[in-house]
């Protein structure tokens, strides 16, 4: 049976470390707020990479004709297109189509992963018709999302530094990811262009600004996590006076990479050295979907070594790394029983233990107190942007209605988080200034985004 004399005091230990009193809200918000100034001060001035997206003119409303988007994050790509009517009919229709990339493919040779793509849209492109209709004597333009580390060289170039999540693709790395694409299309005899090369935080930005001139943020909260903002172009040193006609540009922070000042316990340090980026990503492990559900269940399976959570033997399942995830952690909370049972069958079904109501009263102590230490933290966050761009633009922000777009699994499917995001922008702001900072969910904007950015960034405007 459970020893509650040993494992109470793991809790309260654990809910001591997580805790995120208002000053360590404030620490955080102005820690984020210095990391960025430095990071746009010059290259490698920071934790954060703040990169410059080459956008700098967004999405007005006004955009005409038919674009096409194409979206590579992961073991997914999408592509959609999207016929645009100005500002009155606005969007007239969208399509589209989500391939999976089979797995030989991420670990083959740059030609063949691009050669795929490229024929995944030219099959789509083929099956034009309808209401999409491109003016004689153009050419089909692209919004290239490329969800993994880019060295941007212009809005339509940029150097791949190395492949992420899990792919291992020969040949790409050091190289401009728009001109695999371009070789690709060529090789198959496709004449479509890609106008503006995005990562996907930026086309959230510019597919909620479409719809709201107020959007000036945009962050991502799914299995990682980023976030970018409008910057004044005389506010980047590092750009050292190139300056682009609007005066402004999208920064992409990188903010996963934020580490100053943060609430951690033991479970997030042996989490992070056993990681395969030990010593990077910190914020993001403290605050995404793919690492809340793992945090607590190191922190059972301590209570289980320690305390005899579970009696005398520790589940076995338990020591499986990620066995439980962030979705089942957002399930069991979302359980308002009295006598818990759906909290009951997810720990049965997961980790193949038994439990009695006061352990399972525990367990969602445990996960609150993750989840809430995550939400608070990813708050002090989107605070600690808009305190930067307020120094900067006095009255700009704080004097005015602020939106920032919100995508991402975790924020659209875990209301506590979200509940406990907002509730830290309120403390950190109080009641006045937090009225005109609406955060809201903007859903699947990236893929519009990317296609009205290369709306904005045609060749033929
Ligand atoms: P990605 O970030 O992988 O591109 P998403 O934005 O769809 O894709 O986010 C997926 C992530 O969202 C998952 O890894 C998970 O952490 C989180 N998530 C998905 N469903 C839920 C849920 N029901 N409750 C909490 N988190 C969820």
């Amino acid at each position: 049976r459970s020893n509650a004399v040993t494992v109470v005091p793991i809790l309260t230990k654990l809910q001591k470390d997580c805790a995120t009193p208002l000053p360590v809200l404030r620490h955080v918000a102005d820690a984020m707020a210095a990391d960025m100034r430095a990071g746009l001060a010059v290259d490698g001035g920071s934790d954060l990479k703040m990169i410059l997206s080459y956008v700098d003119s967004l999405p007005t409303g006004n955009e005409k004709g038919l674009f096409y988007a194409l979206d590579l994050g992961g073991t997914n790509f999408r592509v959609l297109r999207v016929q645009l009517g100005g500002k009155d009919e606005r969007v007239v229709a969208t399509e589209f189509e989500q391939m999976s990339i089979p797995q030989e493919l991420m670990f083959g040779t740059s030609e063949e992963l691009f050669d795929f793509i490229a024929s995944g849209l030219a099959k789509f492109a083929q099956e034009e018709g309808g209401k999409f209709h491109l003016p004689h004597g153009r050419k089909r333009e692209i919004g290239f999302t490329f969800s993994f580390p880019v060295k941007q060289t212009s809005i339509d170039s940029g150097i791949l530094m190395k492949w992420t999540k899990g792919f291992a693709v020969s040949g790409t790395a050091g190289r401009d990811v728009v001109a695999c694409l371009n070789e690709a299309m060529e090789r198959l005899g496709l004449d479509m262009r890609v106008s503006a090369l995005v990562n996907d935080t930026v086309g959230t930005l510019a597919g909620a600004r479409y719809w709201d001139d107020d959007v000036m943020v945009a962050v991502i909260l799914g299995t990682g996590t980023n976030a970018c903002y409008v910057e004044r172009t005389d506010a980047i040193p590092k750009l050292q006076g190139q300056n682009s006609t609007s005066g402004r540009t999208i920064i992409n922070t990188e903010w996963g990479a934020f580490s100053n000042g943060l609430p951690l316990t033991e479970f997030d340090r042996d989490m992070d050295a056993k990681s395969v980026n030990p010593g990077e990503q910190i914020f993001e492990k403290t605050i995404s979907g793919m690492y809340l559900g793992e945090i607590v269940r190191r922190v059972l399976l301590k209570m289980a070594e320690a305390g005899a959570l579970f009696g005398e033997s520790v589940p076995e399942n338990l020591c499986t790394p990620f066995v439980l995830r962030t979705p089942d952690i957002s399930a069991m909370q979302q359980d308002t029983s009295q006598d818990l049972e759906a909290v009951e069958s997810i720990l049965y079904n997961v980790a193949g233990v038994k439990s009695n109501l006061s352990m399972r009263k525990i367990i969602m102590d445990v996960c609150d107190t993750i989840v809430k230490r995550g939400g608070r933290l990813a708050g002090a966050g989107i605070v600690g942007i808009l305190q930067k761009m307020e120094e900067d633009s006095k009255g700009l922000i704080f004097g005015k209605r602020t939106v920032v777009a919100m995508d991402g699994g975790l924020y659209e499917h875990y209301p506590q988080y979200r509940r406990y995001l907002q509730d830290a922008v309120t403390e950190l702001l109080g009641w006045e200034i937090s009225k005109n900072v609406v955060i809201e969910h903007s859903k699947d904007g990236s893929g519009i985004g990317a296609a009205l950015l290369a709306a904005t960034n045609s060749q033929y405007e």
